[in-house]
């Protein structure tokens, strides 16, 4: 399991989430050449330890478990996996 982060993120990218996510399990960070490129930020599946952290960090609310990702965006879910399987 791992939180999801989901559209409210495009066009953000705030990277506070990034700031205290303990495992740095979200990608791109800001000094990653493929940051600027990158729509959005990601949680990587496997990484993530649920601690929830990332979750009051995000100033557009866009985190969620994967268990409450809302509906209508429920395709970020394999979006945030898809980051990291193009990269493995
Ligand atoms: Fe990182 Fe915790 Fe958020 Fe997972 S839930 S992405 S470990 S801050």
């Amino acid at each position: 399991m791992a939180y999801i982060i989901c559209e409210p993120c495009i066009g953000t990218k705030d990277t506070a989430c990034v700031d205290v996510c303990p495992v740095d399990c979200i990608h791109p960070r800001k000094d990653e050449a493929a940051f600027a490129a990158a729509e959005m930020l990601y949680i990587h599946p496997d990484e993530c330890i649920d601690c929830g952290a990332c979750v009051p960090a995000c100033p557009v609310d866009a985190i969620f478990t994967l268990d409450e990702t809302p509906r209508k965006w429920e395709s970020f879910i394999d979006k945030n996996t898809e980051y990291y399987r193009s990269r493995a």
